[in-house]
């Protein structure tokens, strides 16, 4: 597999007023060319910050304090993500990497139409584009979205949810981006209209060949759509395998766990047993590991020692941080 975003090292605190707390911890994570990469883990255990730090969008009190980021060119150029000058940012930003953030169906702009705020993203950054051809580039959009190009004169208040997140779509996707980053891109939305957009999205991965990085609290919709997963909690990466893998032969106990939280896809039922207590907040991360207060298989190392992601002695090309497998 190809990279086309290498995470390395990565750290992230945030300032409060009682002194700094940590985010992110030692984050190591690759996406590779053309696959659907999820991020899952409850909320508080970093996803968000992940992605507003990849794509520089984080915002005091969050301060990255160490590691790289980079983004690899199809041809191998890299782009050292983490000092890109402004302008350069900007246009990356749009061209390279684009981000649908969560309720970002509630961020297009109430009193401009579709139409106007499709070419608008073209006009800024394909100035070489005439007017015409914007247009014929939106309809285009839409269409990849499953809108029709009647759908052009609307304004935002006359789209359904689901049609207003298919636009936020249509418009990261505009200028053809290499990296596509959804923090909860659905989450506002039915299950039945969350499966109908991921299910567009994941074909068009293949068509317009991008890579995804899709982040979600729903487990079972990672499952379902991702080709990888990570695993995140208390700010650092529990565990990351394969999606089939996961499901099958969850390593750390807190996937397990997870896992248990929602029924059974197919197959036998599930016992829905979740997790025990809550997730811990930042200003009072558990010593050791940080899942060892509601983990039922904690053991002498855990409340001491951070377990550090490595490969399980039997399962090259998954990682896990858990004292059981070490
Ligand atoms: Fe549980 Fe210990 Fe593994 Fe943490 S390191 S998940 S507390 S067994
Ligand atoms: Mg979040």
């Amino acid at each position: 597999a190809e990279p086309v975003l290498t995470i390395s090292g990565l750290n992230v605190d945030y300032g409060t007023d009682a002194g700094a707390v940590h985010a992110l911890r030692d984050i190591d994570l690759t996406l590779n060319r053309g696959e659907v990469l999820g991020l899952a883990g409850e909320s508080g255990s970093g996803k968000s910050t992940l992605a507003y730090a990849v794509t520089r969008l984080l915002s005091p009190p969050g301060v990255i304090t160490g590691g790289e980021v980079h983004y690899h060119r199809p041809g191998g150029d890299r782009v050292d993500i983490l000092s890109l000058a402004p302008r350069r940012l900007r246009a990356f930003r749009w061209q390279e990497l684009s981000i649908v953030f969560q309720g970002a169906m509630n961020s297009l702009n109430p009193v401009h139409t579709v139409h106007s705020q499709l070419t608008d993203v073209l006009a800024a950054h394909r100035p070489e584009l005439r007017k015409r051809q914007r247009t014929e580039r939106a309809v285009e959009l839409l269409g990849l979205v499953g809108i029709s190009a009647d759908r052009l004169a609307a304004y935002p208040h006359q789209l359904s949810g689901g049609m207003r997140q298919r636009v936020m779509i249509a418009m990261a996707l505009a200028l053809e981006p290499e990296i596509v980053i959804m923090d909860e891109p659905t989450t506002a939305l039915d299950v039945v209209m969350q499966r109908q957009i991921l299910r567009r999205l994941v074909q068009l991965r293949r068509q317009l060949d991008f890579s995804v990085v899709f982040i979600t609290h729903d487990i079972s919709l990672l499952i379902e759509f991702s080709d990888r997963i990570a695993i995140m909690y208390g700010g650092r990466i529990v565990e990351q395998a394969g999606a089939a893998e996961i499901y099958r032969d969850p390593r750390h106990p807190y996937s397990d766990g997870l896992l248990h939280s929602f029924p059974a896809l197919h197959g036998p039922r599930r016992e829905l047993t979740g997790i025990p207590g809550s997730p811990p907040h930042l200003s009072a991360m558990p010593t050791g590991c940080a899942f060892h207060p509601r983990c039922g298989k904690a053991f002498d190392p855990c409340a001491g020692r951070v377990p550090l992601l490595a490969p399980p002695a039997d399962g090259p090309g998954r990682a896990v941080a858990c004292h059981l497998h070490s």
